[in-house]
């Protein structure tokens, strides 16, 4: 029976007889698809932005620094690594080996899956697919429905780039996503929420298929009272209102110093005002919240009591556009929701701590976050942040800007995922590393084989 082409069962069947043929083993065919797809991006940028624009009003500065600039940095950079980290590597071989040659033999898993979340739904649906062609596996890629605009223009923009037998790209939202996950893929790298990327590992158990899964969690930024407050203050600002906190490793909550909160409000409220001229809703340089379930979800989270916390800047919101202001929460109870969820918005709380100990502690006993964020120019204290918490990586004295480098590894620990990716870290989670050990007839050594009268002895000198 002929299986139709265009169900995911046929484009499955025709990307696996094309990569059974071989074509993606060859370097230079990966090159090439590299190349094209970095020439698609170029040529199609004004569309993305325009997509990413009228999704989630994306200016256009974000849109290319966080989104269309991360892809090409992406692509250029594998272009440049891909013939040394696709050739076989000699390593040296054990003393009971010889005579003989020990390779690793980087090899594609064969056909991936890459489902997409909404938030960054360029980057996070092309940024992996570029890792998965430079290790040459061919891709199904599912583009987050919430995000129609992109998702509409990144099938195009894949279906005229590359042969479907290659990549294609199947839309839908969640039904979609589990008549996917219910084949068998090589490999799946999943981004989105911990609730759904439990489902995705859960699917992929049934085949042993390998997962990567880069999810979020609530990513803590601590500010000692030996930070620069001003700085602080401002680059916190930016990272919780770059794409109006929808971002998965935004600032989700600040612990202050008591001695320096005040201060760090009073530094936050005076940067938002300076941002956006006092006027966020009439900024060009503001996102909307991605959809009303979202705003409906975010606006619940806003303080309903004194026990919610107090609004120091923002609060403001309007349901026909989506906007919630940038809105700074003053010592919410730390049991309440706002607390316990991910924001995944503009609304930034803020507790008071007496001690780094306290924070440490805090921090500690949560889920493993993506990222956090130390504020402090005191050293010591930067390094016990370092030695005493675990997280996917954040930085010190900076927010967000860990993620802008092509050649970092990205990926979380614990409940914020599992597996990294991008630059050689995506090379290697695209990769089977293949060992082989080679060696001629010509020489043996007798006492490996029975009877084994004096193998015992011989073998113990020799390891
Ligand atoms: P989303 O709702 O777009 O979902 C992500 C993908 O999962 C979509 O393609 C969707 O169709 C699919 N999906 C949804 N429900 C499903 C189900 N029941 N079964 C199978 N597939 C399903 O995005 P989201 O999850 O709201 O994204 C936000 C979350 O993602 C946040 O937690 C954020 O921190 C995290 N995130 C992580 C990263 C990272 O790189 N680690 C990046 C962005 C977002």
């Amino acid at each position: 029976m002929t299986i139709p082409a265009n169900t995911i069962c046929g484009i499955l069947q025709r990307q696996r007889a094309f990569f059974g043929a071989g074509a993606t083993r060859d370097v230079a065919f990966r090159a090439c698809q590299l190349k094209a797809l970095l020439n698609a991006v170029t040529t199609n940028e004004a569309a993305i932005l325009q997509a990413l624009k009228a999704d989630l009003n994306k200016p256009d500065f974000e849109a290319y620094s966080s989104e269309v600039g991360l892809v090409r940095a992406e692509i250029k950079n594998m272009l440049q690594h891909l013939n040394s980290w696709a050739r076989p590597r000699r390593m040296p071989a054990h003393i009971t080996q010889l005579p003989a040659s020990t390779w690793v033999y980087p090899e594609p898993y064969g056909v991936a899956l890459i489902i997409a979340p909404w938030n960054y739904p360029f980057l996070l649906l092309i940024a992996p697919l570029i890792n998965a062609i430079t290790a040459g596996n061919c891709a199904i890629l599912k583009p987050s429905e919430l995000a129609p605009c992109t998702s509409a223009l990144s099938a195009r923009l894949i279906a005229e780039t590359f042969a479907p037998e290659f990549v294609a790209v199947v839309a839908g939202g969640p039904e979609t996503a589990q008549a996917l996950l219910a084949e068998k893929f090589d490999i799946i790298l999943y981004t989105g929420n911990s609730r759904v990327g439990r489902i995705v590992m859960q699917a992929a158990a049934k085949n042993l298929t390998p997962v990567i899964l880069e999810l979020g969690g609530k990513s803590p930024c601590i500010v000692d009272a030996e930070a620069d407050i001003d700085t602080a203050a401002r680059r916190i600002v930016w990272g919780k209102c770059f794409n109006a906190g929808q971002v998965c490793i935004a600032p989700d909550y600040v612990l202050a110093d008591e001695r320096i909160k005040p201060a760090l409000l009073q530094s936050m409220s005076r940067h938002i005002q300076q941002a956006y001229n006092g006027q966020p809703e009439h900024s060009p340089d503001y996102c909307r919240i991605i959809n009303t379930a979202h705003f409906e979800r975010l606006c619940a989270l806003l303080p309903h009591n004194s026990r919610d916390g107090t609004i120091i800047a923002g609060g403001e919101t309007n349901a026909a556009t989506r906007y919630i202001a940038p809105t700074l929460i003053d010592e919410p109870s730390p049991d309440g929701a706002l607390m316990h969820e991910e924001v995944f918005g503009p609304l930034l709380p803020v507790l008071a701590v007496k001690s780094l100990d306290e924070s440490i502690a805090f921090v500690n006993a949560r889920p493993k976050p993506l990222a956090l964020y130390f504020f402090s120019r005191n050293r010591a204290r930067q390094e016990r942040i370092l030695r005493e918490t675990s997280s996917g990586g954040g930085c010190i004295n900076d927010v967000l800007i860990h993620f802008s480098s092509p050649t970092l590894p990205f990926g979380g620990v614990g409940e914020s995922g599992m597996g990294k990716y991008r630059g050689r870290a995506g090379f290697d989670a695209f990769t089977h590393e293949k060992v082989f050990l080679k060696r001629s007839s010509l020489f043996d050594i007798w006492f490996r084989y029975a009877p084994y009268k004096h193998s015992y002895k011989l073998t113990k000198r020799l390891m």
